[in-house]
């Protein structure tokens, strides 16, 4: 770890911790999980090239959800049977309101998957900004409400929001994620827990990360650094 990051851990001052939701809160991606059940499996092909960086999540979503055909009363149903969050997330939700910790989920997917899950799994009063989407005759609209021109690349670019936080701002941005679409904040995070796919791209780039496996990792951590004594 950097000398500047092992400085604010010592600082005291209250971490703000921005964290991605599919296949991070989730146990199972909820696109993953809608392609594989709703679209061709020639979505597969276009992930690829958002692994090897040709293309970013905005044009790989709408490609991706173009061979989609499905209703959202399907899809709803699909989800409520298949994904569970990770049994860690409720008691970590506890530890930051215990210790005053904001916790702001950043997600690459979209806003009534994350309502139905948080609905399902009891998580309350947590805030998010995602991506929308919405469903009409079988097909799948997208809408980016955060897209960012200056990024250009992500749907969904998380990087304003971390940004935004630092400014003028002496606390620490903590950032939590699994896969691509938390490659653009990572680079901004004075400190970042990563595993999966982000995992790898942090080491293959030389950004410094924790790796974690459950959210009972990450509150460990935060208790030894950040915990209100
Ligand atoms: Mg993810
Ligand atoms: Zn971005």
């Amino acid at each position: 770890m950097s000398q500047e990051k092992q400085n604010f851990l010592s600082s005291g001052s209250k971490p703000i911790i921005y964290c991605d939701f599919d296949g991070t809160i989730t146990l199972k991606d909820t696109l993953v999980h809608i392609l594989d059940t709703f679209a061709s499996p020639h979505w597969h092909d276009i992930e690829l090239r958002v692994k090897s960086g040709e293309i970013g999540c905005a044009t790989s979503l709408v490609e991706e959800f173009a061979t989609f055909h499905g209703s959202w009363e399907e899809v709803r149903r699909s989800l409520l049977n298949h994904i569970d969050i990770d049994p860690e997330f409720l008691p970590f939700m506890s530890f930051c309101r215990d210790n005053d910790i904001e916790f702001i989920v950043l997600s690459g997917g979209f806003s009534c998957f994350i309502d139905l899950i948080f609905t399902k799994e009891g998580v309350d009063g947590v805030r998010y900004f995602s991506n929308e989407i919405f469903f009409k005759d079988n097909k799948a609209e997208l809408n980016y409400p955060y897209f960012n021109h200056e990024c250009g690349s992500c749907g969904h670019c998380k990087t304003s929001h971390v940004k935004l936080s630092k400014k003028g701002k002496s606390f620490p941005v903590i950032y939590i994620g699994d896969g691509t679409t938390d490659r653009c904040p990572v680079k901004q995070a004075d400190l970042v827990f990563a595993k999966d796919s982000l995992a790898r791209y942090c080491s293959a780039n030389g950004i410094p990360f924790i790796p974690w496996e459950n959210f009972a990792d990450i509150k460990r951590y935060l208790a030894r650094h950040f915990a209100a004594s």
